[in-house]
């Protein structure tokens, strides 16, 4: 069983919903993971930020826009009703419209919380994985929309649940014996209540690589709208280029350090059961896109990426002078507060740490004040050199940071892996960087 998940781009119109079909119509045995239309996701956060503060006058005109879009969205992906005199997509379509859209405005009405917000967000993903169930139907292709809520799920630490969703997922699968075509709901989940919950933003990769890794799949294809994985940021950078090969090490690096084509975290679950992964174009099917797999690459410099929203944490005291136990009574804190840590530098007299949740960063330099000096630097961006740097191989140090010669560096983190050479820069720097890398790294 193959599983392919299609992006917002590429279910982000009821033509692109169409072309799909070609993608997915072969007889081979597979699962299609969607996820919402584009924008769709945005538009439903918006709407819950206004019922939360309680604007519910602008959340109702939201919802309204929301729900024409879709309106138009029937009118171009099914037949002209009536249909063939029966029911057809468009009416089946225009029932769950009016269903789902009902169902956020009831919101409009009463208290909102947190659960209802999730609630909210998950609309997206059913309405897309349904509408293009109805199509396919439409045109006589037998498809089975498969309710993710059923077998994905989160635990209490908000990670995904393999065992879960390994025993359900083949549950579900067993009452449709024969069948070849799965349609389901990438990004939504169950949490460890059982309530509705979320993978987190650009989580239907999450799904899908989930779902290959619980079925131990034979591949996992990202259908997207770019051709693989680039080697630098295609949104800041004018010239790059797709890197057709990358192993598990190098793409989970460039997912986590900031390259948008993939969900932070997705890579693990392929890289535990070794499923290989293809990121694809939709737009260009034809285009070899990048496969990420396990084999490790040779000595080279693969990719650069960049993450924004970091803050940086210097804290220091002379107790750290020649003592132990000092880091562990500073990690602890991070760790009481559920708050990782991406980069650590040390010093004898000082550490200084990065951290992308602010939620609890009051408090933590509260307790740091209580034995050190701290000093916080927000804006932070960490720009991630990704790459096999065996430590036999000279060079790459200085080719890096030759590169980078009149960019300020905050942070300098080599040797933590042989796939990750990362810096800590002022993110009003990120776009000089990243070009400066660009042409030093990669002579463009
Ligand atoms: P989807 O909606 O299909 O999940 P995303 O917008 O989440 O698509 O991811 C694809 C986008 O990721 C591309 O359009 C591109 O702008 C962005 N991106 C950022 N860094 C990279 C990179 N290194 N390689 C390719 N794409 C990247
Ligand atoms: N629809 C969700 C989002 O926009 C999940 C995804 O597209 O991967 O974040
Ligand atoms: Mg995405």
């Amino acid at each position: 069983m193959k599983v392919l998940k299609f992006g917002g781009t590429s279910v982000g119109s009821p033509e692109r919903m169409k072309n799909l079909v070609e993608l997915i119509k072969s007889d081979e045995p597979k699962i299609v993971v969607l996820s919402a239309m584009s924008g769709t996701t945005n538009a439903l956060v918006e709407i819950a930020t206004a019922l939360y503060a309680r604007e519910n006058d602008k959340a109702k005109k939201l919802i309204d826009a929301l729900e024409k879009k879709y309106e138009e969205v029937l009118k171009g992906l099914f037949l002209s009703p009536p249909y063939k005199g029966g029911r057809g997509g468009f009416e089946k379509g225009k029932e769950l419209v009016k269903n789902h859209f009902q169902f956020i405005r009831s919101f409009t009405l009463d208290m909102f919380t947190a659960n209802e917000e999730k609630a909210i967000l998950a609309q997206g993903e059913l309405l897309s994985t349904a509408l293009e169930h109805f199509y396919l139907e439409e045109i006589g292709i037998d498809s089975v929309l498969l309710p993710a809520l059923n077998f994905m799920r989160i635990d209490e630490n908000d990670e995904p649940d393999l065992k879960y969703i390994e025993e359900n997922l083949k549950a579900e699968l067993k009452k449709y014996a024969g069948k070849k075509l799965f349609i389901t709901q990438g990004y939504i989940c169950r949490n460890s209540f059982g309530e509705i919950d979320n993978l987190k933003r650009g989580g239907s990769d999450y799904t899908a690589t989930l779902i290959g890794a619980a079925l131990t799949s034979e591949e996992i294809q990202i259908w997207t709208d770019i051709d693989g994985m680039h080697n630098n940021d295609p949104r800041i950078v004018d010239k790059t280029f797709p890197v057709t090969e990358l192993s598990f090490d190098e793409a989970a690096e460039l997912a986590y350090f900031g390259a948008k084509i993939l969900h932070p975290t997705c890579v693990l679950p392929a890289q535990k059961r070794k499923v290989p992964v293809r990121l694809l174009n939709t737009m260009q099917p034809q285009a070899k896109g990048t496969v990420i797999a396990d084999k490790a690459s040779a000595d080279r410099i693969t990719a650069v990426a960049a993450k924004d929203g970091i803050i940086a944490i210097k804290i220091k005291s002379a107790r750290m002078l020649l003592a132990y136990g000092f880091l562990r009574s500073v990690f602890e804190i991070f760790e009481r507060y559920k708050t990782p840590i991406d980069m650590i530098t040390t010093s004898e007299v000082a550490v200084s740490v990065t951290i992308d949740n602010d939620k609890n960063l009051d408090a933590i330099v509260k307790e740091l004040n209580e034995f050190c000096s701290v000093e916080v630097d927000k804006e932070q961006t960490i720009v991630c050199i990704v790459g096999s740097f065996t430590a036999d191989k000279q060079g790459y140090a200085s080719r890096i940071f030759d590169s980078l010669k009149n960019i300020s560096l905050r942070m300098i983190s080599y040797g933590g892996s042989e796939n990750n050479v990362s810096v800590l820069i002022d993110s009003k720097h990120k776009k000089d960087a990243l070009v400066a890398l660009n042409k030093g790294l990669f002579g463009l």
